[in-house]
């Protein structure tokens, strides 16, 4: 029988989670059929109470509903409680809730880009739910010195007091480092982006979590010689983790990075 799953977001259109899923189910023989719900922005809930009652497995999580999914969930995997944040849904008799983001990063970097992160300095640029879903990950994976900042400093504050890591004013920040994440959507909206360029140098690897054009951070870090990265091999393997979760089968996935970067 073929079962369902979905993503769920607001907007979202433009997401590429069903073209995995797709290559995912045809790589590994599983029979799924895998959409997309667009949730109206006070309506998170009911949708996935609609999904759910007409049959739906299972729900990958997006913008902007990734700490109402937490709230959601009556069972909760340890590596989404420790960032408040769910990206995975599974409909069981609970519905329980788990979060790949941080899995999906680590993985894109350290194999994907072969960037061991031991021993990194690293600084992560945010605080919304992708950060909050990548920093216990990042601490597992043994990083040297973990740096969270975000243009609303009190929110960086929080989110580096739950997991003992230090906060940073963005103006506070003078020297590079060895790795810096965006895990904001500057640059997306109206609004200019923020971001210290000071953490950037020649050898630091610049990773932004958007995908599918060039922000103005990875335009800064392109321009002062850093290596860049883009967020699609996470989106990939964060994709593979909840496929792994639903299905029990572990997908590959630089095959279908490769194909999804049209190589
Ligand atoms: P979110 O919860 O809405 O948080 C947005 C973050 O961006 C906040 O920290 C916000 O700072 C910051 N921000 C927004 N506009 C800014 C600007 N002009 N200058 C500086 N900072 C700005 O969103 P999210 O869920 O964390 O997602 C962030 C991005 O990551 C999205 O673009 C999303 O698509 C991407 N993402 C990618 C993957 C992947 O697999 N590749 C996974 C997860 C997320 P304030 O607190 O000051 O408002």
């Amino acid at each position: 029988m073929t079962e369902r799953y979905a993503v769920i977001g607001h907007p979202v259109a433009h997401s590429q989670s069903p073209a995995i899923h797709a290559r995912f189910a045809q790589a590994t023989g599983q029979k799924i059929e895998y959409g997309r719900v667009e949730a109206p922005l006070d309506g998170f809930e009911r949708a996935v109470d609609e999904f759910r009652a007409s049959g739906g497995k299972g729900l990958n999580v997006t913008l902007p509903f990734k700490q109402a999914a937490f709230r959601y969930c009556n069972d909760v995997a340890d590596r989404a409680r420790e960032g408040l944040v769910v990206n995975t849904l599974m409909f069981g008799e609970r519905t329980r809730g788990d979060n790949t983001d941080g899995v999906g990063l680590v993985r894109d970097i350290e194999g994907n880009l072969a960037v061991p992160l031991g021993g990194k300095a690293v600084l992560l640029m945010g605080a919304g739910g992708a950060a909050q879903g990548v920093v216990g990950a990042l601490l597992a994976a043994r990083v040297g010195e973990l740096v969270i900042a975000n243009r609303t400093f009190a929110k960086a504050e929080a989110l580096a007091a739950r997991f003992k890591a230090t906060a940073a004013r963005y103006d506070d920040i003078r020297d590079p480092f060895d790795l810096v994440i965006n895990a904001t959507s500057a640059g997306l909206g109206t609004e200019p982006a923020a971001f210290p360029v000071a953490a950037i140098g020649k050898a630091t690897l610049a990773y932004d979590m958007v995908y599918g054009r060039v922000t103005p951070f990875l335009q800064a870090a392109g321009a002062k010689g850093a290596k860049c990265a883009d967020g699609l091999g996470m989106l990939v393997e964060q994709a593979a983790e909840s496929f792994f979760l639903w299905r029990g089968v572990r997908p590959p996935t630089r095959s279908v990075l490769a194909s999804l970067r049209g190589r």
